[in-house]
């Protein structure tokens, strides 16, 4: 028998009592029933992005509401600026160019944060720009840009701020009102700790008033439909929502109210500062900047000598712990140990176990316990 430690930025571990909701009988969603509980999720939506904005969802992946961005806001060729500095931003481009978007790019190397002045900058050389994309909380790297600077450059320009907060929701602050975010997108499997198959968008008056002028086809993810059917008497979806999902949803919700937000972010940014410490206490080297740590992922350099695919193989077949791997031409460079949504102290302490054991099996020179010690250290001097 052995246990098994699912480590990675998303999927993510579910926790027992979401699991059990879903597995309850279905029932029909033209129902009181269901009308109830969906009035109940989107205040629970409303919470957890900090919005007094509408909040859509769909049945998707993260990827459907993003597509849902672009044409719900956009119309062909209009200008876009896509900010890119690891995977998903690049996503963010592709998507914009698949749909014939003229896309301003932004490209950062991996391991720089986003800077909001280069922003500003082509927004005053843009000033046609219809929309402004960015990630928030970018995966591939663990890098976290400052949607909150970029928000108040952004308020000032006719453009639309529209952000991935994928894995940014439900790990870090992300103040959707606040920031002057007028789009935010977020998908189940991530920091909501469900399985995959529900994605969330929030949209703000502005991004409305952007949304009457698109002419983009759209129909199964249109906003309007989806607002139109959560604004009647008894709310409702356009078309059948993914009903044991959603029951799912409304059962983490409750958990996340229970926590409250800012303890979420505070073990989050806790769980994170012990990953980086016991890592750097092995000897590692951590591969996001000093000034963009994210929480919801932690990228580390394999160190020299080390084969990186081995070592992610290794601590799955041998220990049952699963870490991510290094993507595109960071693949076997950096392994990723994911820690958004339901995870806690031991989690991180089994996964620093795991990796000094494999490294001291591949020859690393590595001393037994040096990163856990660390570790625990972080969690005792700040208990939550
Ligand atoms: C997971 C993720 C997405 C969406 O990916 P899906 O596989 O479509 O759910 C988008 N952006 C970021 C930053 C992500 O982490």
């Amino acid at each position: 028998m052995r246990k098994e430690y699912m480590m990675t930025p998303g999927p993510t571990p579910v926790p027992a009592e979401i699991l059990l909701s879903q597995a309850r009988p279905m029932f029909h969603h033209r129902t009181p029933q269901f009308s109830e509980l969906l009035a109940d999720i989107e205040d629970g939506l409303k919470y957890i992005f900090e919005t007094k904005n509408d909040v859509l969802f769909f049945a998707s992946s993260g990827t459907g509401v993003m597509e849902s961005s672009v044409i719900n806001l956009l119309s062909a060729g209009d200008k876009v600026i896509c900010c890119s500095n690891g995977k998903f931003g690049e996503r963010l481009i592709k998507l914009n160019e698949a749909y014939g978007m003229n896309v301003v790019k932004l490209e950062y190397p991996w391991d720089r944060v986003v800077n909001p002045e280069d922003i500003k900058r082509e927004l005053d050389n843009n000033p046609d720009t219809k929309a402004v994309y960015v990630v928030q909380s970018e995966t591939s790297t663990g890098i976290l840009n400052d949607v909150k600077a970029i928000g108040a450059i952004v308020k000032n320009y006719d453009a639309v701020f529209v952000v991935d907060s994928i894995t940014g929701i439900g790990a870090v602050e992300c103040k959707t009102d606040e920031w002057n975010l007028d789009v935010v997108m977020t998908g189940s499997q991530k920091g909501l700790m469900m399985p995959p198959g529900l994605a969330a968008v929030s949209v703000s008056d502005k991004a409305w008033a952007a949304s009457e002028k698109s002419t983009l086809p759209k129909f199964y993810f249109s906003w309007k439909k989806a607002a139109d059917s959560l604004h009647k008497p008894a709310p409702t979806t356009p078309f059948t929502p993914a009903i044991s999902l959603i029951v799912g949803l409304g059962e983490a919700i409750r958990l996340m109210r229970r926590e409250g937000l800012e303890n979420i972010a505070k073990r989050h940014a806790i769980l994170a500062e012990a990953a980086r410490t016991g890592a750097e206490a092995m000897g590692l080297k951590l591969f996001a900047p000093a000034n963009g740590r994210g929480s919801a992922v932690t990228p580390v350099w394999v160190p020299e000598g080390v084969d990186g695919g081995k070592l992610v193989k290794l601590l799955k077949d041998e220990y049952g712990i699963t870490v991510a791997g290094g993507q595109d031409h960071l693949k076997g460079k950096i392994f990723r140990i994911g820690h958004l949504g339901y995870f806690d102290r031991f989690d991180i302490l089994t996964t620093l176990a795991g990796i000094e054991m494999v490294l001291a099996e591949l020859g690393h020179p590595v001393t037994l316990g040096m990163g856990i010690q660390a570790a625990e250290r972080v969690f005792m001097d700040n208990p939550f």
